[in-house]
């Protein structure tokens, strides 16, 4: 320290934004023996938009943990391991993605195909399912664990200035009236979109190719009602415990439960839809918005929400460079897509693991130069493919069927994925929703492509059987049967069935299937 002025905290690397992502980060470096500074701008707890997981993330997470030597960080990866564990983390149960289709006006209808329907399992019981995070708890409890490796966490921490030099980044903050000048020899910013570097060094807002602009409208509530009323035929999973989403025309309404009473709720609507219901409103928007959706606001009836809404105007961007020698942007802060199909934390976490392996097998050089650039790329391209996707969703919201198909190239990626990775062969599944595999990635790209031009008569036909053959090659959970009436449960004979996709042989999906506790739904310990 000098005297009269900024206080000089030195670290190995320094990390903005204490989210889920900049405080998994600290603490895996912190378990790797470098000193951090982890700077964060709020303070814990506080409200985080972005809550449900999904296998592959759960997946992500359970590696870093085992690769850091991080078992409270593990029990994440699971309801089971969570709820015994942790049970002062809130969390919600998801036992996969629901979706219903909502004709505007009008009340939802069923029937015996379930046509406006899509409900995917992501696992066979609750034991070994997905959680929605609580971000309130789940941060806060991610935080306390990088202060306890030693990680210097300076909350409600303002940063200033950047300044890259030959040796190091520096950052000038303040905290408490207090100047600091935080050096390190690395940057990691974790402070969201359009967050602090964005905004520091004038990044630049790269424009959305794919994506329609969208804009949010958010917050907590109680009491909202679950969607699913009891019915003859029993569904894969009970549907309010999954990601619900209710689609329509130009837009679709999220609702996560947590078991501390609370559910996440919001809206991602067009610009046009947002000035129909006029966004901005907040409130009185919301109750404008399930006007048209008659049995949703059913379910909204008696919800009261627990905090203001929040309406961002701007749902979806992009940020054009998301690296230098001395920093990098995590892919949540390079840029934020839509959250139909819940990509953020996979995608987060495939950075987190990415730039800590540079950390640790380069130094200062060009070395690390190359790898920071195959980042960038990487960044870049799989924000790209999310956005092609799910710009195409929005393209084919007026039409259930197509919509459903296409959403099941997503579904197949992220299954065949996961199973590649339990199988300890995650070279088959190269790149998030496996963009980089030559017969899958130009396939996703092409069907993405077509259906934003919301083809019709045989063009889109054309387009269902393009999808269904590129589906093919890697579809290891039954989503080709049209049997299920696009109700896709969980099932082993599934995967056995089609081990030989993944190279594998009946014994080794058998012994997959027995250590992630697959057919186990009773805790043995
Ligand atoms: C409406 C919406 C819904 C979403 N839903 C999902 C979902 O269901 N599933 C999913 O996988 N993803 C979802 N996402 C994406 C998800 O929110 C992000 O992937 C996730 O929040 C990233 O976590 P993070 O820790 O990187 O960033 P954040 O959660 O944004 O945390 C950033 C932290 O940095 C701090 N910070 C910001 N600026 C500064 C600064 N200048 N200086 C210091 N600190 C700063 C903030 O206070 C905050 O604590 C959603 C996104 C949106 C917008």
């Amino acid at each position: 320290m000098t005297s009269g002025g900024p206080l000089r905290i030195d670290a190995d690397v320094a990390v903005i934004g204490s989210g889920f992502a900049g405080a998994l980060t600290a603490l895996c470096l912190r378990q790797t023996g470098r000193d951090v500074a982890l700077v964060e701008r709020g303070r814990h707890p506080r409200f985080a938009i972005g809550e449900s997981s999904t296998p592959l993330a759960a997946l992500l997470l359970e590696e870093l943990a085992d690769r850091y030597h991080l078992p409270g960080i593990r029990v994440f990866s699971k309801w089971g391991t969570w709820q015994r564990a942790r049970p002062d983390v809130a969390c919600g149960l998801k036992r996969g993605f629901s979706f219903y289709f909502h004709a505007p006006g009008k009340p939802f209808g069923d029937d015996p195909g379930h046509e406006r329907q899509l409900l995917v399992a992501a696992s066979p019981h609750d034991e070994i399912a997905d959680a929605h995070w609580y971000r309130p708890d789940f941060d806060h409890a991610l935080v306390r664990e990088a202060e306890a490796a030693g990680a210097i966490h300076l909350d409600e921490t303002r940063v200033d200035a950047v300044a890259e030099g030959d040796r190091e980044v520096v950052l000038e903050a303040t905290r408490n009236d207090r100047s600091l000048r935080i050096a390190a020899r690395f940057l990691i910013d974790a402070s969201g979109p359009r967050g602090c570097l964005h905004r520091l060094l004038g990044l630049g807002e790269a424009p959305l190719r794919w994506l329609p602009p969208t804009q949010g409208l958010y917050t907590h509530f109680r009491n909202v009602r679950l969607w699913h009323r009891p019915s003859a035929e029993e569904p894969p999973y009970p549907p309010d415990a999954a990601a619900l989403h209710h689609v329509f025309p130009g837009g679709w309404i999220w609702a996560l439960r947590f078991n501390n009473g609370i559910t996440s709720a919001g809206a991602a609507l067009t610009d046009e839809v947002a000035a129909t219901v006029r966004a901005a409103d907040g409130a009185t928007a919301w109750a404008r918005l399930l006007a048209g959706l008659p049995d949703v606001a059913r379910q909204f009836e008696n919800a009261e929400p627990v905090l203001p809404f929040i309406h961002s105007t701007k749902l979806g961007c992009r940020t054009r460079r998301v690296r230098s020698r001395r920093w990098a942007l995590l892919p949540s802060a390079a840029g934020v897509i839509d959250p139909l199909l819940s990509t953020g934390f996979p995608l987060t976490l495939l950075g987190i693991g990415r730039l800590l392996d540079i950390l640790e097998t380069t130094d200062d050089g060009e070395a690390r130069e190359r790898a920071l650039a195959t980042y960038a790329e990487q960044t870049q391209e799989e924000l790209d493919v999310t956005e092609q996707l799910v710009g195409a969703l929005y393209a084919t919201m007026t039409d259930p069927a197509l919509f459903k198909r296409l959403a099941l190239l997503y579904f197949a990626a992220a299954s065949y994925s996961e199973a590649a990775w339990r199988l300890g062969r995650p070279g088959l599944a190269p790149g998030f929703m496996l963009h980089r595999d030559p017969r899958f990635g130009p396939e996703l790209r092409a069907c993405s492509a077509l259906a934003l031009q919301q083809p019709a008569g045989d063009e889109r036909a054309a387009l269902m059987r393009r999808i269904e053959a590129a589906i093919a090659p890697f579809d290891t959970a039954g989503l080709l049967d049209a049997d299920r009436r696009h109700w896709y449960p969980v099932r082993a004979e599934d995967l056995l069935a089609n081990a030989w996709k993944l190279g594998a042989g009946a014994d080794d999906i058998a012994r997959m299937l027995a250590r992630c506790g697959f057919s186990r739904s009773v805790p043995t310990h």
